[in-house]
């Protein structure tokens, strides 16, 4: 099994705490095995990152999950005779001559500003690295070698691609024991295979890295929740707007994206003669929307919202199942408000993506607070009272907290809201960003009460983020078991035979005509079978109708769990599952 692992996404850690030095030091010992089985391997680099390590070589043949316990064979000699890590610094020179027969070694040299490099050795291997290392091999505990996977080196495409070993490593056993567990769960939770086993959605190559096809079932959720979102924004003052997915390279000279963003934007299309972009982002086209006509300030606030499609560049090298793609919609929004008004929409937003958030099943949240760049824009002024709307909502609000002083992008501050999901990984997905950039490019002004034109705020926000990511999450959040309310199929009917199909057809069609996604399984297979079937699609509701049933107008209820309920009336069941959908469990 080889999977294509990605740079960006793996944290590269500073060695600083005690874990992470044994486990780059980890990194050293699996170099010096893999030396020992291949005498010609070549070196990448072979960092700390969040959980464990890895390192990555060039090899005459390509790694096979069997290397892996034979790797750690010699992994743990090493670390039982207890080798010295042993420190030099050298010249570059001496660098050079020692790391001959290393290509990638000798490329990271050239590019050491200093005179002197510094080199590790244990046992027969020697490393250029700066380290800290652990004293001794020996001090190196509880291990693991986890994943083969193929990086290209320096994490661009247009190099070789190497071959990487991931591991890790803990202080004890036990603290092992269970991270492996978690990644055991992660793995069945994984979208992209519960993608494929419940039939939620398609990346065909045919149609190009990061772009998505939604099948039925997928297409149902995302119906599902974008009604419950549309409803949702209309109830909470928002209106809707839809924009196209391309616009003149006028448009995104004056918004600036041409400037500052272009690196993330496909390649002009020319019709008549005239440069089209697809879009990145959609506010140049709220933007225009705003300045339509004269604006009061009686108008504002304005909340727009827009589930727009946006394509960005990624690297093939970064894209990953749902969560990195080219093609994604996002629920956007666009406020535009007077200074006085700020405050309160701030505090509504916050409030609102929670509400969100928390209606989807994510009740842990982590949020940063990114404050004033250096090359920031706009009045000093201006952004100081945005930051400090940004503080104060988020301190009312109790919510645990990091600020990541000067992290803003340079148009202005914003706080991002990471969600934790059943395994306790975080991942973005509120953002509310303010912006003195583009108001101020498109000329945005209102009038006030004073019949002065005056500069309103802007804020961008999207609550769930890009509803690719937050599918994503959603489906390794609740492991492809959805709450009734977003489940595809929400019952599944079952006869036990055919003469008792008439009256699973009738029950389905009044589910369906209370609003209630219900499916028959027709098919002349034994019942049990059927029941296997409806439990790995994870149908919440199972109703398995016989002779005794149909005589009494009754229906037996069995939960994908397993779980068998008392069978009861129809009509208790459609009560209760009625009052599943409509209160969102
Ligand atoms: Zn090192
Ligand atoms: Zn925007």
């Amino acid at each position: 099994m080889r999977s294509y692992l990605i740079v960006d996404i793996i944290k590269i850690v500073n060695t600083e705490d005690n874990l992470e030095i044994m486990r780059h030091s980890a990194s050293h010992v699996m170099a010096e095995a893999v030396l020992s089985i291949f005498p010609d391997a070549k070196f990448g680099i072979g960092p700390a990152i969040e959980d464990g390590f890895y390192y990555d070589f060039d090899l005459p043949r390509p790694l096979t999950p069997d290397d892996l316990p034979v790797i750690e064979e010699k992994m743990t000699e090493i670390i039982k005779a207890d080798l010295p890590f042993n420190h030099r610094e050298i010249t570059k020179a001496e660098a050079k001559k020692l790391f001959a027969s290393q290509p990638y070694k000798l490329e990271l040299i050239e590019e050491i500003p200093d005179e002197k490099v510094g080199i590790y050795e244990q046992g027969n291997f020697v490393d250029l690295c700066r380290g800290p290392h652990v004293k001794s091999t020996g001090e190196i505990k509880a291990f693991k070698l986890t994943n083969i996977a193929g990086a290209y080196w320096r994490g661009n495409e247009r190099f070789p691609m190497l071959q990487r070993i991931y591991g890790t490593a803990f202080n004890n056993q036990k603290e092992l024991d269970g991270h492996l567990a978690t990644i055991e769960e992660a793995k069945k939770r994984d979208h992209r295979k519960l993608g494929k086993e419940l039939d939620l959605f398609l990346m065909p190559e045919e149609i190009g890295g990061g772009l998505v096809i939604y099948t039925p079932k997928g297409g149902r959720i995302r119906t599902v929740v974008e009604d419950f979102w549309r409803q949702e924004h209309f109830a909470n003052g928002y209106e809707i707007l839809y924009t196209p997915h391309i616009g003149l390279s006028k448009l995104w000279e004056i918004s600036g994206h041409l400037d500052f963003y272009q690196e993330n934007m496909y390649s002009p299309i020319t019709i008549d003669e005239q440069e089209y972009y697809l879009k990145p982002m959609n506010c140049p086209f709220h933007m225009l929307a705003y300045k339509s006509r004269l604006r009061s300030y009686r108008e504002l606030p304005l909340r727009w919202a827009e589930l727009g499609t946006v394509y960005r560049y990624e690297r093939s090298g970064v894209l990953l199942g749902l969560m990195r793609v080219r093609g994604f919609t996002q629920d956007d929004a666009h406020i535009i408000c007077t200074p006085e008004q700020m405050n309160g929409e701030i505090d509504e937003v916050l409030r609102f993506s929670l509400h969100m958030l928390r209606t989807f099943g994510f009740a842990k949240y982590k949020v940063f607070l990114s404050t004033r760049p250096l090359d920031a824009i706009g009045d000093e002024k201006l952004w100081k009272a945005a930051e400090d709307a940004l503080r104060r909502v988020i301190d009312e609000n109790r919510l645990d907290y990091e600020v990541d002083e000067g992290g803003g992008a340079f148009y202005g501050p914003k706080i991002d809201i990471k969600i934790e999901d059943a395994l306790g990984r975080q991942w973005q997905a509120t953002t509310i960003q303010f912006d003195f950039n583009e108001p101020e490019r498109f000329d945005l002004t209102y009038v006030g009460a004073d019949g002065q034109e005056h500069r309103p705020y802007m804020i961008h926000r999207a609550l769930l983020g890009a509803w690719e990511r937050f599918f994503g999450l959603l489906i390794e959040h609740y492991a492809g078991a959805f709450p009734v309310w977003l489940a595809p199929v929400q019952v599944k009917l079952i006869p036990v035979a055919d003469r008792h199909l008439d009256y699973a057809r009738k029950l389905e069609s009044e589910l369906k005509s209370r609003g209630v996604r219900a499916e028959v399984d027709d098919r002349s297979e034994r019942m049990n079978l059927k029941i296997r079937q409806a439990q790995l699609e994870k149908i919440p509701y199972m109703l398995v109708v016989g002779d005794k049933e149909v005589a009494d107008n009754t229906v037996s209820v069995r939960l994908r769990s397993g779980e068998q309920l008392p069978t009861q009336s129809f009509a208790s069941f459609l009560e209760a599952i009625s009052a599943d959908i409509a209160n969102k469990v």
